[in-house]
């Protein structure tokens, strides 16, 4: 049988994109071929704006959410320099793919999470990858200061965003967009909590529109919820809260990087309810057929509130990255969705015809 196939495979990010990445010649790939992720188009946002607005679909990824692309740079790079385990802070989706990696390389994952505020799917992940999951009275900055201090004194490598190597992963959403639409798109619009995949996103920006790839860099518009809001305040928030758990943070680890892609895109940071969010998430399912995670709404929301103020999107391109899953967190949705009907009918055509409304 031969190898030859007419259709390109993907080899996750690091195959696809190695020469453009910085990360130590000779690094091994350890992958579970994420990335490549689906750009696709919204007719009902394109509809609303008069613009072209595509939706970069990160729940794709193999566990689901965009930390995939870090994490394969992360665990590869760990493993290159001779790591035997691996610990990170998470609000869920960084250990659930953190313990995926490890898993694949062989390494031991520590994932520090705050207590009872971890989506159970998410805790699942983590565990079923066999991850040592600890839970800490305290919140996720507070995980985080843990984490770096394990790193600094005990052997093991740390793989939150503030590891560089993650930016480096991350990047290649950017560059994937590019690579499909031709060019970079006149706005990205996404959620923001720790700010590192914004910061990658501009950095991969940054990086086509240097070497040519690309003839502009996009506006970078990221939104927050509002009870965990510490980029639109301008200080951090010490008690962040928002069912949109994945960005429930109230001091960003890459908040100076965020300002710059921010200053230098000419962008902005904007907070949205909780409300907002959990209705936008809604919205998007029943229109575009993409369920995502409360969190990875965000985007979505900020969009829709800002063309309530007046904003307009019209003739413009625009991707708005949709982070996670929307199986990651079932529970907020249906929760959201209020009481979930109970029809139930004897098994006839003419029940089921009756009950159906036709
Ligand atoms: C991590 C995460 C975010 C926030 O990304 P940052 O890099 O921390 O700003 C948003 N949505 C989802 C689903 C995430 O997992």
């Amino acid at each position: 049988m031969s190898n030859q196939s007419a259709v390109h495979q993907w080899r996750g990010v690091i195959e696809e994109y190695r020469p453009l990445l910085d990360i130590p010649d000779g690094t091994p790939a350890i992958s579970l071929g994420e990335g490549g992720t689906p750009l696709v188009h919204s007719e009902w946002l394109s509809g609303l704006t008069g613009g072209e607005v595509w939706l970069k679909i990160e729940g794709n990824n193999p566990t689901g959410s965009f930390k995939d692309r870090g994490m394969t740079a992360a665990i590869s790079v760990a493993v290159f320099e001779g790591a035997k385990a691996c610990v990170c802070a998470s609000t869920g989706n960084t250990s659930a793919s953190m313990a995926a990696y490890a898993a694949k390389a062989g390494l031991t994952p520590i994932v520090l999470v705050p207590e009872g505020k971890i989506a159970p799917s998410k805790l699942a992940q983590a565990l079923v990858h066999g991850a040592k999951v600890i839970q800490v009275r305290g919140n996720f900055d507070d995980c985080l200061k843990l984490s770096r201090g394990l790193a600094d004194t005990y052997p093991v490598a740390l793989v939150n965003s503030v590891n560089p190597v993650r930016l480096e992963g991350q990047k290649t959403a950017a560059f994937e967009v590019v690579d499909r639409l031709g060019d970079a798109p006149d706005y990205h619009l996404m959620p923001i909590g720790n700010a590192g995949n914004m910061s990658a996103y501009w950095l991969g920006y940054q990086q086509y529109a240097a070497s040519g790839r690309a003839t502009k860099k996009p506006v970078m518009r990221a939104f927050q919820a509002e009870g965990a809001a510490p980029l639109v305040l301008g200080h951090p928030v010490d008690y962040p809260e928002t069912k949109a758990t994945a960005i429930r943070i109230g001091n960003p680890a890459s908040w100076k990087l965020a300002e710059t892609a921010r200053d230098e895109s000419g962008g902005r940071f904007a907070a949205l309810s909780d409300q907002r969010i959990l209705a936008a998430q809604a919205e998007l399912a029943r229109r575009d057929g993409v369920f995502v995670e409360p969190a990875s709404a965000a985007g979505v929301a900020g969009m829709l509130s800002e063309l309530e103020a007046g904003e307009s999107y019209a003739g413009a391109t625009v991707v708005i990255t949709v982070t996670g899953h929307g199986l990651k967190d079932t529970g907020t949705a249906l929760e959201f969705f209020g009481d979930i009907p109970h029809v139930v009918i004897d098994s006839e055509i003419e029940s089921a015809a009756a009950a159906a409304g036709l």
